[in-house]
Parts: C-alpha cells; sequence; structure tokens
C-alpha cells in the first residue's frame, strides 16, 4: 500500500523541498544516481562497459518549467553526447529521455519537446549511437509516440518505452513491433487510474508476458526492463522460440538494482544494458525507486533518524 503514497508525494512540491536538503539524503540517492556531473559519470560508464555492461545515460530532470529549462536540459544531453565520443563506445553506450524535460508540458510543448529532442538524436547518431524516449504518465504517450515516429523516419533506430500496466500497450506493442522499431517493455512506474491501468500486481505481470510475446514474434528489437526474475526467465524461452539470437534483443535494468543479476547475464553471453541516471535535480526518478520497494523507504527512513 505504501507504494500509491510515495508516488503522490512524488508530485509535492513540500516534499521534494524537504527529502533535496536533508543532509543525509544524498548517501542514500547515490544508490540510485551515481552522480551529479558529466565528470562524476565518466567514470560510472567506463567501470560499468569494462565490466562487460552496455549503458543507457538519463539526465535526470522532469516538471520543468520553462523554455529556458527546456534547453538546458537538451544542452545536457549534448554535452554528454560530446564526451562519450571520445570514448568511442558506440551503441554500448545510449541516451534515454524524458520528453517532459524537454518541454513537452509547456504550452505549445509537442512542438519544442520535438525542436529539443532532434538535435540531441542527431548528435547520438553522429557517434554512432541511439536515443530512447523513456514512458511517463499516460496523459503523455500520444505526443511521444507521435515524436518517435517522427524521429524514426530520419532516424529509425531511435527507441521507444511502453508499459505493461496499461490496456493500450498491447496495441501499442502490435504497432511497434510491425513497424520494426526498438522497444523497451516495462512494467510501469506512474500512479495510473483504474480506467486506464491494471492495479494488480499479477495482472500487470500477465500483460507483461502478453506483450513480451508479441514484441518476440514482432520485426523490432525488444528491450525487456525489468528486474523480476521470473519474466527475466521467461524472456529467455520467448526469446527462444520466436528463433532470436542473443543480439537480436537485450536487457535492460536499473544502476543500483539486483547488480549481481547484470553480470551473471552478461557473462551468460546476453546484452545487458544498464540504465544510469545522473544530475541534481534526482528527486522524482528517486521518489519512484523508493515507491517500487517500500524497502527503501524503511532504508532511507532509517538513515536519516540514526544520522539526524
Ligand atoms: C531499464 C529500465 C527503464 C525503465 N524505464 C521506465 C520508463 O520509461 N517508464 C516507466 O514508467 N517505468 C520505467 N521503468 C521502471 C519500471 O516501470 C518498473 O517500475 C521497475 O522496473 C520495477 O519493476 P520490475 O519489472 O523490476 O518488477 P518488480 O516486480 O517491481 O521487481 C522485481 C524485483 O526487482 C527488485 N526491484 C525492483 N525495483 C526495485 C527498487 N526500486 N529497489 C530495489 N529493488 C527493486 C526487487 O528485488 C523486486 O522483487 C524502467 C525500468 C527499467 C529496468
Amino acid at each position: 500500500m505504501l507504494g500509491p503514497v510515495i508516488l503522490a508525494a512524488s508530485r509535492s512540491d513540500r516534499m521534494r523541498r524537504l527529502i533535496s536538503a536533508a543532509p543525509v539524503t544524498r548517501p542514500v540517492v547515490d544508490r540510485f544516481i551515481p552522480g551529479e556531473s558529466v565528470d562524476d559519470i565518466i567514470p560510472v560508464i567506463r567501470d560499468l562497459t569494462g565490466n562487460g555492461l552496455e549503458v543507457t545515460m538519463d539526465v535526470v530532470g522532469e516538471d520543468i518549467t520553462t523554455p529556458e529549462q527546456a534547453t538546458a536540459a537538451r544542452d545536457a544531453y549534448l554535452e554528454l553526447i560530446g564526451r562519450l565520443a571520445e570514448l568511442e563506445l558506440g551503441t554500448r553506450a545510449e541516451m534515454s529521455v524524458k520528453l517532459s524535460m524537454f518541454g513537452q508540458a509547456l504550452p505549445g510543448g509537442h512542438e519544442l519537446a520535438f525542436a529539443n529532442v532532434r538535435p540531441v538524436v542527431e548528435a547520438a547518431a553522429a557517434i554512432g549511437t541511439t536515443v530512447t524516449l523513456d514512458a511517463e504518465d499516460h496523459t503523455t504517450l500520444d505526443s511521444m509516440f507521435a515524436v518517435h515516429e517522427e524521429l524514426r523516419k530520419d532516424f529509425p533506430q531511435t527507441g521507444c518505452v511502453i508499459q505493461a500496466y496499461l490496456f493500450r500497450t498491447e496495441d501499442d506493442a502490435r504497432r511497434l513491433a510491425a513497424n520494426g522499431s526498438r522497444v523497451r517493455l516495462v512494467k510501469g512506474a506512474y500512479k495510473e487510474p483504474a480506467s486506464v491501468a491494471y492495479q494488480q500486481k499479477h495482472e500487470i505481470d500477465k500483460a507483461y508476458v502478453r506483450i513480451l510475446k508479441v514484441l518476440m514474434e514482432g520485426e523490432g528489437y525488444p528491450m525487456i526492463g525489468s528486474h523480476d526474475p521470473r519474466l527475466i526467465t521467461i524472456a529467455q524461452e520467448l526469446a527462444r522460440r520466436a528463433g532470436r539470437k542473443p543480439a537480436e534483443y537485450e536487457f535492460q535494468m536499473l544502476y543500483g538494482i539486483r547488480g549481481d543479476e547484470h553480470l551473471r547475464l552478461a557473462a551468460e553471453g546476453h546484452r545487458m544494458r544498464v540504465y544510469t541516471a545522473y544530475g541534481t535535480d534526482w528527486y522524482g526518478y528517486f521518489m519512484r525507486r523508493l515507491a517500487e520497494k517500500p524497502a527503501n523507504l524503511q532504508f532511507f527512513v532509517r538513515s536519516m533518524v540514526s544520522k539526524g
């Protein structure tokens, strides 16, 4: 029951100020967001890729309120891509972006987000890599899919994310699988109403398997975004049945969650990509990680009590 409460708190400005300013918060945050600047994160990327893993990089920040912040978000990604160029990792280091950070929720937001994300996709392509559009709350998705479709005209490798908890997702998966997209399937991390999304874990898990089957049997490139051991095993079986080789799909997990499993899957010969977030505006991302596993909250509160 705690998950929805934490997700509601993730939208509260008061909680944002309280938690962001708490002196003991940062060490707890570091588990999920291992740096604030590009200089912090380059050694982390070297470390992960040196261990046979791949990365998708997220500059954290959402809920922006001005077009200038959207431009700054674009520039932060361009700075990162400039630094990645030196590492020559190609597709082993790609970018994940949230269109909200590029201005999607501002007036004229759809066009603004497209105008800001396109140079990032272009710059990524110029160093031989790609961008994946993250999925945010359900009200943003039509715009995200439209931006994705437009970007794919010039950059067909651009990926997008779909969320198993939404009723609409099976249809989205069919469309994307038929047109050969790179698609990351996740369970879904936002607080969604019962009118649009499954609420029970077992229903979400069943939907995940149905949708994954569509992706595996389709023409695209499935990216399995989950830490759930049962779903990882099922994904391997579905890939085998669909005749896919290890290079024809990949696993993705979040930095700081089940790190041993990252290494185990990579050692087995799977492509294993670690979603690695960094930056100063980490509140929304951090709160979603707490909501996914309430034990994280207990750990967080304990650290505040013992050090505060
Ligand atoms: C690469 C990647 C990208 C993502 N992108 C998006 C996106 O664009 N949009 C979106 O809505 N969601 C996104 N998510 C989040 C996703 O929707 C889920 O909220 C999250 O992955 C938890 O679901 P799970 O599949 O891991 O299964 P769960 O059943 O939640 O977890 C399975 C097991 O994994 C471990 N675990 C899971 N989460 C945590 C945690 N926070 N802390 C500690 N242990 C944990 C636990 O051991 C748990 O028992 C992404 C997830 C991944 C892995």
